[in-house]
């Protein structure tokens, strides 16, 4: 029964495909709870063709598609600077008592460019001052992408000042509340002994979810007039993943640490909480390729991101296809190519570029215009489908190009993940509440209907660009 429900929590693991769950014996009180014990979708998959973490963050908390929320990558494309923008750079907003990390950049970071709602901006926008929405993940990104435009607090860890942060977009008095000044001043040294190797580490797994409790308990999350939201996104996951591959020892063990973390989060919930209702999601941003090295009979590879350009603008140039300013194509990352500005026949140049793409490289399977994508004249292939709904049109790329399965564009990472193939959108959804009847399912799943169903149980209005369908399950067991 889950009407009048107090308190949402939603996690989210950065780079969990749901295989990973199936070969550990799992916490009964944790992550094992909610797949073994609540309603486990068990082939769901996000539905964006370029799978990383903003997009997959923004698909959780939106419920829409790139082509509508805009964010197609983890960077974004400025046509008039010609550079990359990060998804959620903001340069009317700074760090409160922290430097920002990103690149290097001065700038501070907001959901600006999150062009839709998420499922709190819905919530505050009925109750503003009867509910409460905080976001916790070690990353800007995925802290900013699910707490939204509207959170109480959405909070991150800042690298360069070994603290945990927000952006005055959330937090006018520039202040940072008591408990988060607290647990910084708990922290800091740990985090900094660390240094870089904290990200990937056990114990930033149990210090965003310590400082998600702090929350809970300063805020009291869960004893307001109206539902709160709690969203917790881990990173440390992907950052091992990454450089250690998808099936180690070391992933292992950070997922042991975030399913320990989980049962303590659930614990402490249930236990203040008692009789009030909450529900606990899981899920994951996107999934994972696989380490390559270990299978070299496999068909897969990595190309060299900058020998891509190199080779591509070779192509270019005997083609005729010139900048004076610039290179003719730049990849933005992941087989986004954007050609120079000066380029006059656009049309021409992508089509060449295209050519250029198809002919040079082992590791692309197609490639795709502009023009071509806008129009719909793609083929109607089963693995190009979310191509068209995740093109954003005036942040879009020039020419897209499709990798052929078990490729990547870069060669820097163990494993990597940024195609629409099924172990790169993979990931679990496991919804759990006091009372729920387990149940897993096989059907296929979206996990933009996360946001809609969440939404009809807090009976909110969808955010404004999830067009997916319910959960029915979850609304049936939940009557
Ligand atoms: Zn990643």
């Amino acid at each position: 029964m889950l009407t009048s429900l107090a308190l949402l929590v939603v996690i989210v693991i950065d780079q969990l495909r749901t295989d990973e769950l199936f070969r550990v014996k799992l916490n009964p009180a944790g992550i094992g709870k909610l797949i073994n014990q609540g309603v486990f979708y068990d082939d769901a998959h996000h539905t964006q063709f370029f799978n990383m973490t903003c997009p997959g963050h923004v698909a959780i908390s939106t419920g829409a598609e790139p082509g509508l929320h805009g964010i197609m990558l983890n960077d974004d494309w400025d046509p008039k600077s010609e550079k990359p923008v990060y998804c959620v750079e903001d340069d009317t907003h700074h760090w409160i008592q922290a430097a920002a990390d990103e690149k290097d950049q001065n700038l501070g970071t907001s959901a600006k460019r999150i062009l839709t709602t998420t499922l709190g901006d819905e919530v505050k926008m009925l109750w503003p001052n009867e509910s409460k929405i905080f976001a916790f993940g070690f990353k800007d990104r995925s802290a900013i992408a699910l707490g939204g435009h509207l959170a109480d607090g959405a909070y991150w860890f800042a690298p360069k000042s070994n603290v945990w942060t927000t952006s005055d977009a959330y937090l006018k008095s520039n202040t940072l509340p008591k408990w988060v000044s607290e647990f910084n001043e708990k922290k800091y040294a740990v985090a900094k002994s660390l240094g870089r190797s904290y990200a990937s580490s056990t114990q930033s797994v149990e210090d965003v979810t310590a400082l998600a409790e702090a929350a809970f308990d300063n805020e009291n999350l869960g004893l307001h007039k109206k539902p709160d939201i709690l969203w917790v996104s881990y990173s440390a996951h992907d950052v091992v993943g990454h450089s250690e591959g998808d099936a180690s020892p070391a992933l292992e063990k950070i997922l042991e640490a975030e399913d320990k973390s989980i049962a303590r989060l659930i614990g402490k919930i249930q236990n203040k909480l008692q009789k009030k209702k909450f529900l606990v999601v899981l899920t994951g941003d996107h999934g994972a390729g696989i380490n390559q090295a270990l299978y070299p009979a496999i068909p897969g590879g990595k190309m060299k991101e900058h020998q891509i350009e190199e080779k591509l603008n070779e192509c270019l140039t005997k083609e005729g296809i010139q900048s004076h300013h610039r290179k003719a194509a730049v990849q933005l990352h992941s087989g986004h190519f954007y050609l120079a500005n000066d380029i006059k026949d656009k049309q021409n140049a992508q089509q060449k570029t295209k050519y250029c793409l198809q002919t040079e490289f082992e590791g692309i399977w197609n490639a795709y215009t502009r023009e071509e994508i806008l129009s719909g004249a793609i083929p109607t292939t089963s693995w190009l489908k979310n191509l068209i709904s995740s093109y954003y049109p005036s942040r879009g790329a020039d020419v897209i190009s499709v990798f052929k399965p078990y490729w990547n564009s870069h060669d820097d990472v163990v494993v990597s993940h940024e195609t629409s193939y099924d172990y790169d959108s993979w990931v679990p959804l496991a919804l759990w509440w006091p009372g729920v009847i387990k149940k897993t399912i096989h059907r296929r799943t979206q996990v933009t209907s996360l946001a809609p169903t969440l939404a009809r149980l807090l009976k909110t209005r969808r955010p404004s660009g999830a067009m997916a369908d319910y959960l029915t399950e979850v609304l049936d067991e939940s009557k």
